[in-house]
């Protein structure tokens, strides 16, 4: 532990992204959520596919507790869980579902405008600890050009439609053949990673994984 992250324990004290109790500064979770949340990775790997072009692995299925510590790390300024949220995540990435070498780990960005209401992007924040979990680079290939509706908040059906050409990459030739994986909090549909993962091949990547913290069941939370 350095001396900077040994004082910003002290500020900043680790705690549990479940129940805020205060852990140790290399544990993610308490003992008695650890039993909880029964991270079954080794067995659990929920996969939707976006017509091909992008397979989605998620550790958790969108209910709680996962659902309430994503709604902290977005909502209440717990931007400090985005650490633990994030090493879970790279749990997926450890036990070998994807089979690729991965080049760059990437995030859905959010739009100018919502990033200054929040102040920060939760899917940064995850994407930026699994990068350090597994030694993998972040960079960011992605800026949102279209401030569209909420996902979550418009029927079903219009969805897709919502978020095309909604992004646009940057620092392409850096990405020319590369294997990115793209990191989001929640996965509803699809269509926001897999217009992501289109915009990336679009502008050279070899190929895109998608991997984020939940998935919505039937891709339906509506
Ligand atoms: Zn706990």
């Amino acid at each position: 532990m350095s001396k900077l992250e040994r004082l910003e324990a002290i500020f900043f004290p680790n705690k549990c992204p479940f129940c805020d109790d205060i852990i140790k500064y290399d544990e993610i979770m308490c003992k008695n959520c650890e039993r909880k949340v029964e991270i079954s990775l080794h067995r659990r790997r929920e996969v939707i596919d976006c017509g091909g072009r992008l397979q989605i692995f998620s550790p958790f299925l969108y209910k709680d507790p996962i659902k309430s510590a994503i709604y902290k790390l977005k909502f209440r300024e717990k931007r400090n869980y985005g650490r633990n949220l994030g090493a879970i995540m790279a749990m997926t990435c450890r036990r070998g579902f994807f089979k690729d070498k991965i080049d760059y780990i990437t995030s859905v960005p959010l739009h100018k405008k919502r990033l200054n209401e929040r102040g920060y992007n939760q899917s940064k924040l995850l994407a930026k600890s699994v990068s350090k979990e597994i030694n993998v680079p972040y960079a960011e290939f992605l800026i949102k050009v279209k401030n569209n509706k909420i996902q979550h908040e418009i029927p079903f059906v219009m969805r897709k439609e919502n978020v095309r050409g909604a992004y646009k990459a940057k620092r392409v030739e850096n990405l020319k053949d590369k294997t990115i994986l793209i990191c989001d909090d929640v996965v509803t549909t699809g269509n926001t990673m897999a217009e992501c993962a289109l915009t990336l091949l679009e502008a050279g990547a070899g190929k895109v994984l998608g991997l984020s913290l939940a998935i919505v069941p039937n891709g339906n939370d509506d």
